[in-house]
């Protein structure tokens, strides 16, 4: 088995800038520059959004910080 790894150019909209993105899934890339996930959306063009887990019952910064 092989594991590709796809790497793509584009705007991170967490630290603003035109970076590499590296494909984790197909559709959750990591910025390389400030290392934030990123949910890829094409939609007419693509773009990509902070990837944010939603618990059901707990708020995510919360938990967010706790793990960190
Ligand atoms: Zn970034």
């Amino acid at each position: 088995m092989k594991i590709q790894t796809e790497v793509v150019k584009g705007i991170c909209p967490t630290c603003s800038e035109d970076t590499m993105l590296v494909g984790l899934t197909n559709e959750l890339y990591r910025c390389m520059n400030c290392g934030t996930d990123l949910h890829q959306h094409v939609n007419g063009k693509i773009t990509y959004l902070p990837h944010i887990t939603k618990p059901k019952d707990a708020d995510p910064y919360v938990k967010e910080w706790k793990d960190g």
